[in-house]
């Protein structure tokens, strides 16, 4: 079943913005926007499958804006309400037709959510039909008596600080914010607690400190301040380079995408010689290897695997270590079949393993002028490059 991130960007932020300005959602930050980098994060996730955002009816031009050239794995965007309960809410409705198995409801002012905050939430589904991201409680707290003295201590133990994104089992969430909102029972500042008011048991799962909500001006001055500071990444390249041979069949995998054509590419998976390359460019980067030593042909696990897996697979060893797919590059060197009228197809297949718009995504086909094994049409060969940014270390 499908996994869904509803992001929620229908709020005014007011306390953020400065008047007449747009909502702090669409502020920039580092040259970007806030939802833009929030929606990304979720994008980029290979445990993401949709993501689908929330708006405030008068945002839609600033949303198409924010969201430009961002085609993978986005829905349309869902208009929300005078809250967030009610926000939520209708963004569920919203994705009542593609009716996802799982849904991580997330506020777009969380942009430094990380691939392994989201991953927790994702993991601690195992234990309960709702989890949310979650730090404990660490600073002593305090009572107000009047006059602003301290009436005392409130122990901490066992407290913890709800953050986003919340996961939920798609349909009994669904179910409690449509019960919620006809019992009248408004004013939940987090699913999490609508979950709780209709009896769903939610899991904790870890946060992280850098998830923080930027709620006020100060927030994004600190925000901006700290995107400079992980300004320090380098970037780096790799290559790929892979060759299949032509036996008996009726089409080809190339770029994920199956072609007919009068041979078949002959391999242990699908022999889909463009993904090969380009797993192992992206391998490349960070050193990790390559595609026979993380999926060996000797394992018959692989027989006959869509090579898509591998390249998620490489993408998320890229994202593990905080990296940013900046964006790849392949060719692919056949006498035939044309590449051409499947290129953008191929784009679209990529674009969804690894989070990317199709403007960073190459593919590209030439012919060996008869020349070499290409030229006889023995096989087809492929290579590639990715290029990445990762914190310095
Ligand atoms: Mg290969």
């Amino acid at each position: 079943m499908a996994t869904t991130a509803l992001i929620v960007a229908a709020g005014r932020g007011t306390r953020a913005a400065a008047a007449g300005a747009a909502p702090k959602q669409y502020a920039l930050l580092g040259g970007m926007s806030i939802l833009r980098r929030t929606v990304l994060a979720f994008a980029g996730h290979p445990g993401i499958d949709h993501v689908a955002v929330v708006i405030h009816r008068e945002d839609r031009s600033l949303y198409d804006e924010a969201m430009a050239g961002l085609t993978a794995k986005l829905l349309a965007p869902v208009t929300g309400g005078a809250t967030r309960q009610d926000s939520v809410r209708l963004g569920l409705e919203g994705l009542a037709a593609s009716n996802p198995g799982t849904v991580l409801i997330h506020d777009a002012a969380r942009p430094f959510v990380s691939h392994d905050v989201i991953s927790g939430v994702i993991e601690a589904l195992a234990r309960a039909p709702g989890a949310i991201a979650a730090l404990p409680v660490v600073d002593t707290l305090k009572q107000e008596a009047p006059g602003l003295l301290i009436a005392g201590n409130v122990s901490r133990d066992r407290l913890w600080r709800a953050q986003t994104p919340q996961g939920f089992k798609f349909s009994a969430i669904r179910d409690a914010h449509d019960r919620a909102h006809r019992d009248g029972a408004g004013g939940m500042t987090d699913d999490a607690s609508v979950a709780e008011w209709a009896g769903i048991a939610v899991a904790l799962a870890p946060g992280s400190e850098e998830n923080i909500k930027l709620t006020t001006a100060e927030d994004l001055a600190l925000a901006e301040r700290h995107l400079s500071a992980v300004a320090a990444l380098e970037t780096r390249t790799g290559t790929g380079f892979d060759v299949h041979r032509f036996t008996d069949g009726d089409h080809v995998w190339l770029g994920g995408v199956k072609i007919p054509h009068t041979q078949r590419l002959d391999g242990h998976s699908d022999a889909d010689v463009a993904l090969h390359a380009l797993t192992d460019a992206l391998l490349g980067t960070i050193g990790d290897g390559d595609i026979g030593q993380h999926f060996p042909p000797s394992d018959p696990k692989w027989k006959g695997a869509a090579s898509i897996l591998f390249l998620e697979d490489a993408a998320r060893r890229v994202t593990a270590r905080g990296g940013r797919i900046v964006n790849v590059d392949v060719t692919i060197l056949a006498e035939a079949p044309k590449v051409g009228p499947h290129r953008a197809a191929m784009q679209a297949v990529i674009g969804q393993a690894l989070g990317l718009t199709v403007d960073r995504i190459g593919i590209k086909a030439t012919t060996t002028e008869g020349l070499g094994f290409t030229g006889r049409r023995e096989g087809i060969a492929a290579m590639a490059s990715a290029t990445v940014t990762l914190p310095i270390a």
